[in-house]
């Protein structure tokens, strides 16, 4: 089964204006569209084509010769995984007291989660994405270079992404990577997907 597109989980104009319709209709229809049809035209024909998204992704990270298929099909992931981390909901948008107890835990409060998300996000030289785990017991905050994914790491549960390649901020931000990460920690997390994440490890 080929892989097909995930719906994205609120309109095209509900983020804005930290990511305008504009950004979000060529990140959702060109880039993350392009990740679902290079991965498809990969594993077509191929004793891959029916593995789904995550087989396909450890399958190909255990092949050091399938950078390729490594490399599209965990940006599928990556980005399915970032659309359910924005809502517009603001309902959403403020840790559930369970994962409140979490942050202040690990990183004394929410504004210091949010100051270590940020540096944590400006930090990444390049292309990658700034993600909150759970690890260990323990909230952390870690950044993946490229394609890299926690996902293929097994003692760790991602809870929540941003994706801090230009591609994802420049038409509204330009250089001002901080300018989109403060936006989304001030305005678009969705908790409420962290939370089902994390009961669900
Ligand atoms: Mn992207």
């Amino acid at each position: 089964m080929p892989l097909s597109m995930q719906p994205l989980p609120y309109a095209m104009n509900a983020l804005a204006p930290v990511i305008s319709e504009e950004t979000l209709s060529y990140h959702y229809g060109k880039h993350y569209a392009t990740y679902v049809k290079n991965t498809n035209d990969l594993i077509k024909g191929t004793d891959r084509e029916n593995l789904n998204l995550k087989q396909l992704i450890f399958t190909a990270a255990a092949d050091t010769l399938d950078t390729a298929l490594f490399n599209n099909a965990a940006q599928v992931y990556n980005h399915e995984f970032f659309w359910n981390s924005l809502t517009n909901d603001t309902s959403k948008t403020t840790p559930t007291p369970k994962l409140m107890s979490l942050i202040e835990a690990d990183f004394g409060s929410y504004e210091s989660f949010k100051e270590a998300f940020k540096k944590a996000a400006l930090g990444q030289f390049g292309s990658g994405w700034a993600w909150l785990i759970f690890q260990d017991g323990h909230l952390k905050i870690i950044t993946t270079s490229n394609a890299a994914t926690p996902l293929t790491n097994p003692a760790a549960t991602p809870l929540l992404t941003i994706d801090v390649w230009e591609h994802a901020y420049y038409l509204d931000h330009q250089n001002r990577r901080a300018d989109f990460v403060q936006g989304i920690l001030d305005h678009l997390l969705n908790w409420e997907t962290a939370l089902k994440r994390y009961q669900e490890k």
